[in-house]
């Protein structure tokens, strides 16, 4: 807890010059996803600086329905003639491709928030090296526990460490971690630059909650599996997306690049969205709030916000959380049985 360090010491203040809890925290990340990690206060912060350091007018891909944030950063660097945004669906492997015949990065999230779409990462990491694009990739959703894009050639990694890596729900957190110690420099100075450092005490909470994150994955991702196969059976549910499900359309590509499914999964109650705002409303066990990959379980009808208006009006996204299945499932089923 530290601003300031003794003249003629290792350090000496802090926003340029680090300390060891960031540190520390940025070697563990770092070290998961094969890379140099650079800690921002937020994943936000990540994502501004990686858009920040394109030169002005760079042509960027990215997916259409995608965290709304990063969406909205580029959009408002496109009003200013900042950036150009191309907007794809990062499913469709030959459109993304198509749309990047002369720009200058590629921003690929995989699963999307909230769709839960796959990407063909090798395919599109390919063709974007070939074409000369940077690729980064918010690996918010699966963690480098379930899969880790700088193998695949990716250039930079980003994550809202206030999701699952923090996992408690208490803390705002970025990284990008970088393949190129160069590329990790850039942004660290962009982020002594930016003023977006992060807080000594978040950057500690972070750290105590990555040290269970195998541990809450493992049985989120275990609890959304079931809940999906449930409600995927159920009467009143019209679609389930989940890639652990066989007949999910990411299903094929989540199997082979990723080592789990992971703990989100979406779904449409029959009835439209004053049926999904009811089962919001109605839950007791599950948690009616935004954000994601805390122990507990988030609903959240994601269509009431502003810029999301190509997710399905009436879709839930869950993010499952650690409690035991069957309170999640009755809760759930009870709430379904009481807006019929
Ligand atoms: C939450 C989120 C972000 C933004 O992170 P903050 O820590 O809220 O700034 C970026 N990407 C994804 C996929 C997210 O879910």
């Amino acid at each position: 807890m530290a601003s300031n360090y003794i003249a003629g010491s290792e350090r000496d203040y802090s926003r340029g010059g680090g300390n060891p809890t960031w540190d520390a925290l940025e070697d563990v990340i770092g070290a998961l996803e094969g890379g140099t990690a650079v800690c921002f206060s937020s994943g936000m912060g990540a994502v501004d600086a990686v858009l920040d350091d394109l030169p002005p007018g760079a042509p960027v891909v990215h997916p259409e329905v995608a965290y709304m944030n990063m969406r909205a950063n580029i959009a408002r660097r496109q009003e200013s003639g900042r950036l150009e945004a191309r907007a794809v669906d990062i499913t469709d492997t030959d459109a993304t491709l198509a749309a990047c015949d002369g720009a200058k990065l590629l921003w690929i999230e995989s699963p999307t928030n909230p769709l839960l779409g796959i990407a063909d990462v090798r395919a599109l990491v390919a063709g974007a090296k070939q074409r000369g694009l940077e690729v980064a990739f918010d690996n918010t959703v699966a963690t480098p526990l379930l899969q880790r894009p700088l193998e695949h050639g990716v250039d930079i990694v980003v994550h809202s460490a206030t999701k699952l890596i923090g996992g408690h729900s208490d803390l705002l957190l970025g990284v990008a971690v970088c393949a190129e110690p160069d590329r990790a420099a850039r942004l660290r100075e962009l982020q002594n630059l930016a003023g977006s450092t992060p807080g000594t005490l978040e950057s500690w909470l972070a750290l105590r909650g990555v040290r269970t994150l195998h541990l809450r994955l493992d049985r989120s991702q275990q609890n959304a599996h079931e809940l999906a196969r449930r409600l995927a059976s159920h009467p009143e549910v019209d679609r389930v997306r989940y890639p652990g499900l066989e007949d999910d359309p990411g299903h094929r590509r989540a199997r082979e690049l990723m080592r789990g499914f992971g703990s989100m999964l979406a779904f449409e109650p029959r009835g439209g969205p004053d049926r999904a705002d009811a089962i919001c409303d109605r839950v007791r066990v599950l948690v009616s709030a935004t954000s994601l990959g805390g122990i507990e379980t988030l609903i959240e009808r994601r269509a009431k916000w502003r810029g999301e208006e190509l997710v399905p009006a009436s879709l839930l996204r869950l993010s499952v959380g650690c409690e035991h299945v069957e309170d999640l499932w009755d809760d759930l089923e009870g709430a379904l049985e009481a807006t019929k």
